[in-house]
């Protein structure tokens, strides 16, 4: 269904990351070692999310990438990741390898970046509020990103910003453009 619109995504995300490409975990040796090693924290990492790494989004499985209906939102989501990894070669992975209260609240920063996007998406597409609240509690204060926001109120007052002023709460300039057109084609504006 999606098909033309995804492989236009992946060639823009290629002209823009030299280098940029698709893996798939469950083919990854490393990918499941990983997996292994964050189970006590994330018992999904390698059947339930995507994650950015260098200039390769990782994805569970090929099956997943060709046939989510979300895939798009999906990508552009990480597509910030990439960007923003580029852009701060160092700070990007330091923030996800390492821990501490600074690193903690970097960490969270991006994750803003990204979720941002899958927020708008859902509003669009008539996803009520207080369950996107739920989710990003569930998100920001659980376990699985290691606890990387523990302040459900900041993150209520967060969403609301979110609704009000759309992608502009986190992004700005070329990737707010880019970002936004791509959008308005998955999920058209409602009049
Ligand atoms: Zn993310």
């Amino acid at each position: 269904m999606h098909t033309g619109a995804l492989d236009e995504l992946c060639a823009q995300m290629q002209r823009e990351i030299p280098g940029f490409s698709v893996g798939f975990k469950d083919q990854s040796w490393h990918q499941r070692a990983l997996g292994t090693l964050l189970w006590p924290l994330n018992r999904s990492y390698v059947n339930g999310y995507v994650t950015v790494l260098g200039r390769t989004a990782w994805w569970p499985n090929e099956q997943r990438f060709r046939n989510d209906p979300k895939v798009l939102g999906t990508l552009l989501h990480e597509r910030v990741h990439l960007w923003d990894w580029r852009d701060n070669p160092l700070w990007f992975p330091a923030s996800y390898v390492l821990f501490g209260p600074v690193v903690w609240t970097k960490r969270a920063h991006w994750e803003r970046r990204g979720y941002v996007i899958d927020l708008v998406l859902q509003q669009r597409q008539g996803t009520p509020i207080e369950w996107q609240k739920k989710w990003m509690k569930q998100v920001f204060c659980g376990s699985d990103y290691g606890w990387m926001w523990p302040n459900p109120s900041a993150i209520e007052a967060w969403v609301d910003q979110v609704r009000e002023r759309g992608l502009a709460t986190e992004l700005d300039g070329a990737l707010l453009a880019s970002t936004q057109a791509w959008v308005d084609r998955i999920a058209p504006p409602r009049p």
